[in-house]
């Protein structure tokens, strides 16, 4: 339930985004003539700054969206009503955005970037090609007639790929939670009703298409916005988030740190991958502490700030987060398990079932003073829990 309402959440945005400005844009009736040049090539334009900040930004995949985009806004600006072709544009942009959103990121313009633009480059070629053959067997094996739909624009066999692809999609975002996915599966939506729709007046289809690549353009600025602030192995904000929110907060707040118990043992015992994903389960009981926000302090250390609540208030917060961590657990592959564990078990004849394994962790909480010593304080109090014997929470 939770992983569905976040990838809707996730398609909100880029939804809300292009239907407002798809709106507007029905209003922009008249271009002033200096601006229609500029109207009309602006798909290629805003994919330009693309390709720039791309390779900059390392987001190989929202490029090869953006190119696939303009292919789309080039055959749809030649206007050619050929419906074989809009049946195989369909199928070139609903298969290729698919890979795509499957595509390890390996940046563009390296070996594999530049093998992959080759080989969407090359699918519009072959493309042109099939036009230019008119060889009517060839192309009109793909549109059966009594299954054409949209006033015999798309076939249903192209139409069902769409869906298939879009669905697979969905699945995908369902299962990662990428921003970034859910941005693709909006442009290749937008694109496949711009194939359908086909609107008549070149300006308006240019303006579609340009709108298309914003989107596309939104995500790769989001994207790295996020990489700067959230810390990618937990998907807590970071310390430059922390570090800013406790300026915009002045005094106003109380601040916990929070600090796994005994973890470097932990690590030697079970493996960091291990160690990892516990460092996952921990950071995402944390976060769901009530009244304030969590961040990854560093390595297996957590601050949470409780912005206009009192010391108390906070400590009964922290109190239920500490229970969280201490009841929840995580279940091991029988290759993840410490060697004593394994031979303790074969020893015993019951190598098959999965072991259990938890951490529990200590804080410390203070009231706001001046940025440095809330921490310090925090932190005096976090030693204070350690020494105490762990598994608590102190206050400064
Ligand atoms: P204490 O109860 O006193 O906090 O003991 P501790 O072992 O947790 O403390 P210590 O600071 O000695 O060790 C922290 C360990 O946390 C060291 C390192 O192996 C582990 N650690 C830090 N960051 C990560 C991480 O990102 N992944 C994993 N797997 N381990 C990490
Ligand atoms: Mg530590
Ligand atoms: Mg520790």
């Amino acid at each position: 339930m939770f992983r569905l309402l976040r990838a809707m959440k996730l398609l909100l945005l880029p939804l809300v985004l292009l239907l407002t400005s798809g709106y507007l844009l029905t209003f922009t009736a008249q271009i002033p003539h200096q601006l229609q040049l500029f109207a009309q090539w602006s798909p290629v334009m805003v994919m330009s700054v693309m390709f720039f900040l791309s390779a900059f930004f390392n987001q190989s995949r929202l490029l090869f969206t953006s190119l696939i985009g303009v292919l789309v806004w080039a055959y749809l600006s030649l206007n050619l009503h050929n419906v074989s072709l809009n049946q195989l544009v369909m199928l070139f942009v609903s298969l290729n955005v698919l890979l795509v959103v499957f595509y390890r990121e390996r940046g563009s313009f390296n070996r594999v970037g530049l093998i992959r633009l080759s080989i969407i480059i090359a699918q519009s070629l072959i493309l042109v090609f099939l036009y230019n053959l008119k060889d009517k067997v060839f192309l009109g094996w793909i549109d059966w007639p009594s299954l054409m739909l949209f006033d015999g624009v798309i076939g249903l066999p192209s139409l069902a790929v769409l869906i298939l692809c879009l669905s697979i999609m969905f699945f995908k975002l369902f299962k990662s939670g990428e921003m970034v996915d859910g941005y693709l599966l909006v442009t290749v939506a937008f694109s496949s009703y711009l194939l359908i729709v086909q609107p008549e007046q070149q300006i308006k289809l240019s303006l579609y298409c340009a709108l298309n690549q914003l989107l596309l353009l939104i995500a790769l600025f989001k994207h790295s916005l996020t990489m700067a602030y959230m810390d990618e192995l937990t998907g807590l904000p970071g310390r430059r988030a922390l570090n800013e929110r406790m300026v915009q907060l002045g005094k106003n707040y109380t601040a916990a740190m929070l600090d796994i118990d005994f973890f470097k043992k932990f690590n030697d015992t079970y493996g960091h991958d291990v160690g990892d994903q516990v460092l996952r389960l921990v950071a995402s009981r944390i976060g769901q502490v009530q009244g304030g926000t969590a961040y990854r302090y560093g390595g297996e250390e957590f601050c949470i700030l409780f912005p206009h609540t009192d010391i108390n208030k906070a400590f009964e917060s922290l109190e239920k987060v500490r229970i969280s961590v201490e009841n929840s657990s995580l279940t091991l592959r029988s290759n993840q398990r410490s060697k004593d564990d394994k031979k303790g078990r074969s020893q015993r004849g019951q190598g098959g079932k999965g072991q259990s394994v938890s951490v529990t962790i200590s804080g410390g909480v203070a009231v706001a003073l001046t940025r440095e010593c809330t921490l310090k304080s925090a932190d005096k109090a976090l030693y204070k829990a350690k020494d105490a014997g762990r598994n608590q929470i102190c206050l400064a």
